[in-house]
C-alpha cells in the first residue's frame, strides 16, 4: 500500500479575518475564499521520490501541507498508511506527524536561541528520547549533511544554505517514513545541492520522498514528476 494517498483532496482557505458573530447578524459578507487546490489525487509508494512541479501558486505548499498532516483538506481524505487522518484527534494526528513524517520547510523555521545540534534534536525532545541519544542523533545527521563542525552554532550565525541543511538534517531525525521538502535546495550552491539530493536519493531507499521545486536537478532526482496548475494535476509522468 501507498505510504500516503490524497484522494480528490480540496482545499479552501479563507481569505482575512472571519467576519465573527456580530459580523454575521449585521450582514457582513463572509470573507473572499481561495481555492488553493481542486479534487486532486496523488499516491505515493515506499521507495518512490515524488517531483512536484508549477509555478507559484499552483498549490505545491498546500498538497505538501495536506500529506504530512499539517492541515486537512476542505473535502477529499488523505490517509496515511492506510490511517484516514480525518479519523485522529488533533494529539493522535501530531503524534503520527513527529514520529513518521519528516518536513523541510521553505523558510526552515528554525529557532534562533538554539545551535544547531539543538534544533535538529528538538523532534527528539517532543517524541521524548532520552538526551544522551538525542544528541548523539542529531551530531550524526549534521555530519551527513556536511555540518559536523557547525553543531554548536546558531542559525544566525550560518549562511541560508547551511540553515538549509539544518532543517533537512532536523526533518530526518526522526528517520521517518515520509519525507516532505518545499525547495529544499533553493538556497545551496551546485556543489552543496548535489549532496543533499544524494541524501534524499539514499534515504528514500524505503521511504517516501515528495519534493516540491522549480530546479531542474532536484527534479531530476525524482521517479515522477506531479505537475499543478491553478491548484489542479494537470499531469502526473514518469522522469
Ligand atoms: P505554491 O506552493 O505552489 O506557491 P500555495 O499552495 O502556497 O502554492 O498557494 C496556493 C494558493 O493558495 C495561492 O493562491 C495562495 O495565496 C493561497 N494560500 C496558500 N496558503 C494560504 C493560507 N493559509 N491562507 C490563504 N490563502 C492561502
Ligand atoms: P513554509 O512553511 O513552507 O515556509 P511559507 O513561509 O510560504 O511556508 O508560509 C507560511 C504559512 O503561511 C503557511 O502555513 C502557509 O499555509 C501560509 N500562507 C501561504 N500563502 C499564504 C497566503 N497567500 N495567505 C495567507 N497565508 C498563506
Amino acid at each position: 500500500p501507498p505510504v500516503v494517498r490524497a484522494t480528490d483532496v480540496t482545499k479552501i482557505y479563507t481569505r482575512g479575518s472571519d467576519p465573527g458573530r456580530i459580523g454575521r447578524l449585521l450582514g457582513r459578507p463572509d470573507a473572499p475564499k481561495v481555492r488553493a487546490l481542486e479534487s486532486a489525487s496523488v499516491a505515493i509508494e515506499p521507495g518512490e521520490i515524488v517531483g512536484l512541479a508549477g509555478p507559484s501558486g499552483s498549490g505545491k505548499s498546500t498538497l505538501l501541507h495536506l500529506l504530512a498532516g499539517l492541515e486537512l483538506p476542505t473535502e477529499g481524505t488523505v490517509t496515511f498508511q492506510e490511517t484516514d487522518l480525518e479519523s485522529l484527534s488533533t494529539r493522535q494526528r501530531t503524534r503520527l506527524r513527529l514520529e513518521h513524517v519528516g518536513i523541510v520547510f521553505q523558510h526552515f523555521h528554525l529557532l534562533e536561541s538554539l545551535s544547531a545540534r539543538a534544533n535538529v534534536a528538538l523532534p527528539l525532545v517532543e517524541l521524548g528520547v532520552r538526551k544522551r541519544d538525542r544528541r548523539e542523533r542529531a551530531e550524526r545527521l549534521l555530519e551527513r549533511v556536511g555540518l559536523g563542525d557547525r553543531t554548536g552554532h546558531r542559525p544566525g550565525e550560518l549562511s541560508g544554505g547551511e540553515q538549509q541543511r539544518v532543517a533537512i538534517a532536523r526533518a530526518l531525525v526522526t528517520d521517518p517514513t515520509l519525507v516532505i521538502a518545499d525547495e529544499p535546495t533553493g538556497e545551496l550552491d551546485t556543489e552543496t545541492g548535489r549532496r543533499v539530493l544524494d541524501e534524499f536519493e539514499r534515504i528514500a531507499d524505503d521511504r517516501a520522498v515528495v519534493l516540491a521545486s522549480h530546479d531542474r536537478p532536484t527534479l531530476e532526482i525524482a521517479d515522477r514528476i506531479v505537475r499543478l496548475t491553478d491548484g489542479t494535476i494537470r499531469g502526473d509522468d514518469e522522469t
